[in-house]
């Protein structure tokens, strides 16, 4: 036997794949965070660990670490900075980072801050959206977005904006809102930064790519864009139209998708410039993919290019079609959100038991006195070898579905049903060890692997925490934190603690498919810690409250210079009392009404009075305390 390395729990994990230069494995078997890249310091997650709960951060916890956000923010403008240069663009690039991506106070500061030397703005997709831009940037030149549907307070709230010194862009999303921005900035006197969506016919790809095509539900057809051109030349305001923009839709996996779109919306772009308007920038959305399985393919959880790629296709397909129509080159916006903030977040929960499906090796021989179908039961598991695994299934199932119906029509007794399933699951669990062993798993024993995983109940909520796994059976890595230098003897599903048969991780990232279970250590009394890593976008707004569990507590880690880890903000996670009241109960109301039931209660002589103080203190406490479990 050979032993195992750490060499092989980064293997097993590829972390190298998915890890994008800022997640690895230590010396300690732990793993370790580099948050400014491979070569920048390191910080155990692990050893983070008791460092955090001495804060009173209890598990399941979310990590966010700021010098990743700060590394992705300044990698896309570099990446930019490098095509422009090497191409001899003659515009900028001004990114803009979109709010509902993750609208976290603390997280969309922080872009702003590391954000400024690039000049990334913000871009806003509602009016709570607007009001948090309008408040945070302040960044010289930057640039804010404005899109999403429009009604007559946020139009005036932007336009006003600009007398703060803001370059607000109101980009006209249905072509309604084009005679409301011309309304109100006549009324106010102010002269609008004018963008339009443009409509793209070119499909998208991909699990979102609603976003383009002629239904989607923003951007203005040819007809409508024209239109437009019209109007706003009629109302001497053509020099406003300073903006095309177009989104294809998020998680964009296939290159080939980013530039079929450019193409088209390039032609739109020197369309409007053919007709007279003047804009001077060119919006080319999100999309931009996150590769969460690590396997660089167009799969829906992974991406076929790199952000190098991506700036380099935007910049030559823009370069081109401008310098074919004598266009002048216009400054480059993204919208890149997902990309971004992605990395930045990690999920890790403790795991508070484990049910086994694993009986003892050798199953209680049957007797003459069995009954036949537990004769022959025994006689499979006996005789199961390399040579038959196909033959001995076959045998397997059929006995079990007799033994179904003999039980069903009371031939079998309860005793004689636990024997066949104990049998049955051995039976199974050598057949397993068989054809991992074999060079191909005949098709139909595939699935033996997840029939017969471990269940790994797991300290958090899928539905708060990785709702895109839910909706969109999107993958994000997981894995053990610590132990890296044992092998994982293990095969499991990891369950969360909602009742939700759904709430479950049972698909898990693989570099040429989807693994139906998870390599796990098996359980030795001491903690287990799982991570899920990339949840920095969307998953944290997605998240919902389904058996009422909320928000997990947050914290901020940072590295200064030396390489010493700062603890920077703590967020704490929901209350008891404070999803419950999100829901209408008001806890005050709760408490008397259970003192009121425990007090007849004693009154009856049914409960004695210190039991009923004990209820009513435990009651009062539950409601102060985090809505997940603590492991005892
Ligand atoms: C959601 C959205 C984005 C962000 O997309 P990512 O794929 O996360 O980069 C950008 N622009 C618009 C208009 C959006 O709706």
């Amino acid at each position: 036997m050979k032993t195992w390395s750490l060499k092989d729990s980064a293997e097993l994990y590829q972390v190298a794949s998915w890890g994008a230069g800022f997640f690895g494995i230590n010396a300690s078997g732990h793993v370790q965070v580099t948050p400014r890249g491979p070569d920048g310091p390191a910080i155990d997650l692990y050893d983070l660990l008791p460092t955090l709960q001495e804060r009173g951060l209890r598990l399941p916890l979310l990590v966010r670490f700021s010098d990743i956000v700060a590394t992705r923010v300044r990698g896309l403008s570099k990446a930019f900075a490098k095509t422009i240069a090497d191409y001899a663009y003659e515009g900028r690039f001004r990114g803009v980072y979109p709010i509902k991506v993750n609208q976290q106070r603390h997280l969309v500061e922080e872009i702003v801050k590391y954000g400024a030397p690039h000049r990334i703005g913000l871009e806003c997709g509602s009016k709570p959206e607007l009001l948090i831009a309008l408040a945070l940037l302040d960044t010289p030149g930057a640039l804010l977005v404005c899109n999403g549907y429009k009604d007559r307070a946020y139009v005036e709230t932007a336009l006003l904006a600009q007398r703060l010194g803001r370059t607000p862009i109101l980009v006209i999303d249905r072509y309604p809102e084009l005679d409301l921005v011309v309304r109100v900035s006549r009324e106010l006197g102010i002269r609008p930064h004018i963008g339009v969506r443009a409509r793209l016919t070119t499909r998208s790809v991909g699990k979102w790519a609603d976003s383009s095509g002629e239904r989607s539900k923003f951007g203005l057809s040819a007809a409508e864009m024209v239109e437009a051109v019209d109007r706003l030349k009629a109302e001497k305001m053509l020099d406003c139209l300073e903006l095309m923009h177009f989104h294809i839709g998020s998680q964009i996996t296939a290159i080939r998708a980013h530039k079929d779109a450019l193409r088209e919306a390039c032609r739109i772009f020197v369309g409007l410039h053919a007709m007279g308007a003047r804009p001077s920038l060119l919006d080319v959305g999100g999309g931009l993919g996150v590769d969460y399985d690590g396997s660089q393919t167009n799969f829906h959880s992974s991406m076929n290019y790199t952000v190098q790629e991506y700036a380099n296709d935007v910049v030559s397909s823009i370069q081109e079609a401008c310098d074919e129509t004598g266009v002048p080159h216009p400054d480059i916006i993204t919208e890149a959100g997902r990309s971004m903030v992605a990395h930045h977040s990690v999920l890790i929960f403790d795991v508070l038991g484990v049910s086994e499906l694993r009986i003892a090796e050798a199953p209680e021989p049957a007797t003459e006195d069995d009954p036949r179908v537990v004769q022959d039961l025994y006689e499979i598991w006996n005789s199961l070898s390399r040579k038959n695994p196909l033959e001995g299934w076959h045998d397997l199932v059929q006995l079990k579905e007799e033994a179904g119906t003999l039980f069903a029509l009371g031939y079998l007794d309860l005793r004689a049903r636990a024997r066949v399933e104990k049998l049955y699951q051995a039976a199974c669990e050598k057949l397993l060890r068989i054809v991992r062993e074999l060079p191909q798993v005949p098709e139909e024993l595939a699935d033996l692997e997840k029939t017969l995983a471990d269940t790994y109940y797991g300290n958090f909520s899928m539905f708060q925490s990785m709702p895109d796994h839910w909706g969109f059976k999107q993958l994000f890595p997981v894995m053990p934190i610590h132990r890296l230098e044992q092998e994982p003897t293990r095969r499991g599903i990891i369950a969360d603690l909602t009742c939700d048969s759904d709430g479950k991780i049972g698909e898990f990232i693989d570099q040429h498919d989807v693994r139906k279970t998870l390599e796990l250590h098996a359980l030795n009394g001491a903690p287990y810690y799982i991570a899920v890593f990339l949840v920095g976008a969307y998953q944290e707004i997605l998240g919902d409250l389904h058996n009422l569990f909320g928000d997990t507590h947050a914290v901020h880690v940072r590295v200064d210079d030396a390489g010493k880890t700062l603890i920077e903000h703590v967020v704490q996670g929901d209350k008891v009392r404070e999803v419950l009241d999100y829901v209408e109960y008001d806890h005050a109301e709760l408490i008397a009404k259970v003192a009121e039931t425990a007090e007849a209660a004693v009154e009856r002589g049914e409960l004695p009075r210190e039991e009923a103080q004990l209820l009513l203190k435990r009651y009062q406490a539950s409601l102060e305390e985090t809505t997940y479990l603590s492991r005892e």
